[in-house]
């Protein structure tokens, strides 16, 4: 099959590699649409850890050999340690994403386990399978915020998770759904997701800031708009430094709430949540064409709302 190999730092190859093979626990999926976000572009400069050559692409939806169309959860853990019996399988020590720590993607067939596997609707398309995977990312933020449908909302960028993070606070009726965000595709898209305003920055006080951009900047930006002792969530990572006044954080009583991941249920809710979304908002990219789209995120060009790749074909 043709995938794109992760060879080295900054590097994409695209190259003929051996097809994945089934087992007892594991299906081949045939690739319709991977996202290609900010994260698989900041990896793909910032290596760290990762081995190489791998696959990358997180955001996997596709046909399984029996013909069901699905989504796939990317995130495993070892279903025994006692984070995950409790139900906080993120928190397993051996956590693993496929894409990250397993081959994902960005190749015309892709190995998944079957049980996480989720049935799309006849409906959506692959264009808005895209977004499953980041809003689902959005619905996680949102219950670990314990937000509740009456408060002031401030969301920081509004790239497919935050847009997630609009798209579930308006399913659920809040009033006050604030967006900062500087690209104009962007600050569309929210609108029509239903956010309140946007603006290159937020003005207001919230009961509760998203964070899903991750610079230093942005993060100083949440702490700033937070009222006192509201919540700020930590969703963006764009850079390992803090960027905000601790201080603040402590005379002001703000709660630091991280999000990371998702649960399988919360996988789940992001497939009829994706369903708000028009597959107009995606760009589809094949092999050939992917670097165009690294290049623009790679220079801060966020004009194109979601990008897919599209192994199978446009
Ligand atoms: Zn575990």
């Amino acid at each position: 099959m043709r995938a794109l190999v992760f060879t080295r730092p900054s590097t994409l190859e695209l190259q003929d590699i051996d097809d994945p093979v089934a087992d007892a626990e594991h299906s081949v999926l045939t690739v319709e649409a991977t996202g290609i976000g900010g994260g698989e572009v900041y990896q793909l400069h910032h290596p760290g850890q990762r081995e190489f050559p791998s696959i990358m692409g997180h955001g996997i939806a596709g046909t399984l050999a029996n013909g069901r169309r699905v989504a796939v959860d990317p995130v495993t853990s070892c279903e025994t340690c006692a984070a995950c019996t409790s139900g906080r399988r993120q928190h397993c020590a051996s956590r693993r994403i496929i894409g990250i720590h397993s081959n994902g993607g960005f190749a015309e067939q892709c190995l998944v386990p079957t049980v996480n596997c989720y049935d799309l609707s006849p409906e959506l398309s692959w264009e808005q399978s895209a977004f499953v995977e980041p809003f689902a990312n959005a619905v996680h933020a949102w219950n670990v915020s314990e937000a509740a449908p009456d408060l002031r909302i401030g969301i920081i960028g509004a790239g497919a998770i935050g847009l997630g993070v609009v798209a579930q606070a308006a399913l659920l009726g809040t009033p006050v759904i604030d967006v900062a965000e500087t690209t104009t595709t962007r600050c569309d898209v929210a609108h029509e997701l239903g956010a309140t305003s946007t603006k290159k920055q937020l003005d207001g006080t919230y009961d509760i800031v998203f964070d899903a951009v991750g610079t230093p900047k942005a993060r100083a930006h949440a702490v700033e708009r937070t009222a006192n002792g509201g919540t700020v969530v930590l969703l963006g990572l764009e850079s390992d430094s803090p960027g905000f006044d601790a201080n603040e954080v402590v005379r002001r009583e703000l709660r630091l709430q991280a999000s990371y991941v998702y649960l399988p249920d919360e996988f789940a809710a992001a497939i009829p949540l994706a369903a708000r979304t028009s597959a107009d908002w995606i760009r589809n990219y094949r092999f050939e064409d992917v670097q165009d789209i690294v290049d623009d995120f790679s220079i801060g060009d966020y004009t194109v709302v979601r990008a897919a790749l599209r192994p199978a074909g446009i």
